[in-house]
């Protein structure tokens, strides 16, 4: 499938749940969510209607993401499901790991070919913080687990929040030292909670670990689906990554589309676009479905605009980051 600035889509991210076990103050609000009930977030057999269809036209990659993707009870199942569909090469997921401890094996065993777990500070008085209800000890088990069981790319996410400190920087930057584990900085979007929180630049990011690393060397292999761009780092084993949609966009490589847990296709992060395509999921109605998928993508915006207006109401949580 290609849009109509020739950019071939073959990546979709799935967020399979608005719910989530954290409360990250950059994401969700304290209290007062107010989630999708069951029976309007898409089934494990309405998200296979969708994905065997869109293997069909040329989708390779699937990214599963939240919410919390774990905190729903058939993730594994669908995830070993997706992995059968033909056409699907990749299946990789986001988390915020507090439940991977338990769920690792599972994953690994279900074929997972990749993970990235969200982990915003080593600092578990910040981390609880940060998350309101977090135990950074859990994320951190959870994150040896997927080590020990070998789960694939394995990557680290952080967001490059204001308040991160060089040290904080600097011991966060150490799982890639010391492991294969690819260390990446997230750009603060300005996304529901996100909007005015203040953050911290790729260059400023890229400052603090020079001076205390040594020199930064892009590294220009693609390394999973995604539009990280990467850096080498001497003796350091995994490689240094930062997602900066605004300060370096990347909208010309952009390959994907998006589903919210309830079925709103959303052909751009930042916009409230698309349609919504549970009815025709309920349905098994394929032609409207493809129809309605063709559409969107004929109308993917060239870029984002996040610099020039508010986009899309949605919090980070209900939209799948
Ligand atoms: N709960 C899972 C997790 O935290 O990894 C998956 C969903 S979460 C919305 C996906 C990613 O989006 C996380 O790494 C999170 O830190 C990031 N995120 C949330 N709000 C953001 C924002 N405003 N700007 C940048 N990244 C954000
Ligand atoms: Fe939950 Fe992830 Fe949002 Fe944090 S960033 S509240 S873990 S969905």
């Amino acid at each position: 499938m290609k849009d109509s600035f020739n950019r071939e889509i073959d990546y979709i991210r799935l967020s399979v749940t608005d719910r989530c076990d954290l409360r990250c103050t950059y994401c969700m609000p304290a209290t007062g969510m107010c989630f999708l009930k069951k029976e309007e977030v898409l089934s494990l057999e309405e998200i296979l209607f969708l994905v065997e269809n869109l293997a069909a036209q040329g989708i390779k990659k699937v990214k599963i993401t939240g919410g919390e993707p774990l905190t729903r009870k058939d993730t594994i199942p669908l995830i070993k499901a997706i992995k059968a569909i033909q056409g699907i090469e990749k299946v990789t997921l986001t988390t915020n790991g507090i439940q991977l401890d338990k769920y690792a094996s599972a994953l690994k065993t279900a074929g997972l070919d990749g993970i990235n777990i969200s982990i915003d500070t080593l600092d578990p008085d910040e981390f609880r913080k940060i998350t309101r209800v977090g135990e950074l000890e859990r994320v951190l088990n959870g994150l040896r687990k997927a080590v020990a069981v070998e789960l694939p790319n394995i990557k680290v996410n952080t967001v490059a929040r204001g308040e991160l400190t060089a040290k904080e920087i600097c011991t966060i930057a150490k799982f890639a030292k010391e492991s294969p584990i690819h260390v990446r900085f997230i750009e603060l979007m300005p996304i529901g909670l996100g909007k005015g929180c203040p953050g911290k630049t790729q260059e400023e990011l890229i400052s603090v670990l020079q001076d205390n690393y040594g020199v930064l060397t892009p590294f220009e292999q693609r390394l999973g689906n995604g539009p990280a761009s990467y850096f080498s780092i001497p003796h350091f084993k995994g490689k240094i990554g930062f997602i900066s949609a605004l300060g370096h966009c990347f909208c010309a490589e952009c390959d994907r589309i998006r589903f919210t847990a309830d079925g709103s296709l959303k052909t751009c992060l930042h916009m409230e676009d698309g349609c919504n395509v549970k009815e025709a999921l309920r349905t098994e109605n394929k032609e409207l479905l493809l129809e309605q998928v063709f559409t969107a993508i004929q109308q993917k915006p060239e870029k984002h605009h996040f610099l020039e207006n508010q986009g899309d109401s949605r919090l980070m949580s209900q939209i799948g980051g």
